[in-house]
């Protein structure tokens, strides 16, 4: 790693608190409960077991977030991780961070939807006094389950809440099954980003031109909808002209699209493709722990793949902050 990646200020849009666990944490949360079904109380043995091997891509790894989820169904464990995930981040020279996850899910015991979204906003204020790092928290539907308008009602009643989100799988399970929810994020201005990698160029389209959301969870696949005939940037579709013109902000995140078998490799990543066409690129983590990547990490491993420099990095991070959903009072502080 080049030795200012670390020490320069980084933005990250895109970070799952259930997927960002330290495996420490992970551990001694199940010990405090008595959860029982980890597969190890070893921190090198779990931490091998929840990441991706060759033969089973990160998509397919949903035991891992059972147990994530399963020791997080508590007020004291969601502050706990949330405040830890800021620590880490802020340690690793994150100046500006969105948090998102998905609030149903961590309904299993006692806990009502807005108790847990409370806790979770709790420890985004804490870690913002604690650690002078500006952050907030997005919530998400998932795309499988038919809850997401009760998501979309969680983010207006909670006016810390920054964002919705539709995570989950795509392939089968369209953003325009979410009509209803998007609909009414929009009527009440909670601005949206819906996840959007593999239905390309539908997804793009039903994500950016019907739904109407702000960015785009992921959108690598989108280098599959434009051309380039003798320098001339050509388009394939409507939506991909739409979000290169509009440069609506990419939430790209190259160590999960690569363990989840979109590219074979960083340098194969079409991250350095569409930073230079001008695509609104910003550089995210996706999931810190089950990627075990940190965003110093994903940051050296694009700059050393396209060959950037510290100014790509700055401009790349202005962009990130400038397409961040915080107050923009408090995200001036870092432009
Ligand atoms: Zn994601």
């Amino acid at each position: 790693m080049k030795s200012w990646v670390k020490e320069i200020p980084k933005a990250v849009l895109h970070d799952h608190l259930d997927g960002g666990l330290r495996v420490s944490t992970l551990i001694e949360l199940a010990k405090q409960q008595g959860y029982e079904d980890l597969p190890s109380k070893d921190e090198v043995e779990l931490k091998a077991w929840i990441q991706p091997k060759p033969n089973q891509t990160l998509a397919l790894n949903l035991e891992a977030w059972a147990h994530t989820i399963g020791v997080m169904q508590d007020k004291d464990s969601l502050y706990r991780v949330t405040m830890e995930a800021l620590e880490d981040l802020y340690n690793d020279g994150v100046v500006y961070a969105e948090l998102r996850f998905a609030p149903l899910v961590h309904c299993q015991k006692d806990l009502s939807p807005s108790d847990v979204v409370n806790a979770v906003v709790n420890g985004v204020k804490d870690g913002m006094d604690k650690y002078g790092i500006v952050s907030g928290v997005i919530l998400c539907g998932m795309r499988q389950e038919n809850n997401s308008e009760s998501v979309v009602e969680l983010c207006i009643k909670h006016d810390d809440v920054i964002g919705f989100d539709l995570a989950g799988p795509e392939i089968g399970f369209s953003v325009l099954n979410h009509k209803n929810a998007c609909k009414k994020a929009l009527e009440n201005d909670i601005a949206m980003t819906l996840h959007a990698d593999w239905e390309v160029p539908e997804g793009i389209n039903e994500v950016i031109l019907q739904s109407k959301a702000k960015r785009i969870g992921h959108g690598s696949q989108i280098i599959n909808d434009v051309e380039i005939k003798n320098n001339n940037l050509s388009f394939k579709n409507k939506a991909a002209k739409y979000v290169f013109q509009n440069k609506i902000p990419l939430e790209i995140c190259p160590t999960s699209n690569i363990q989840c078998g979109a590219f074979d490799s960083i340098p194969n990543h079409s991250f350095g493709e569409l930073y230079k066409l001008g695509f609104n690129v910003t550089i995210n983590t996706d999931n810190r722990l089950m990627s075990d990547v940190s965003m110093s990490e994903e940051v050296s491993n694009v700059v050393d793949a396209f060959d950037l420099n510290q100014e790509d990095i700055k401009l790349i991070t202005k962009n990130t902050i400038e397409a961040g959903f915080v107050d923009l009072k408090l995200r001036k502080k870092l432009l």
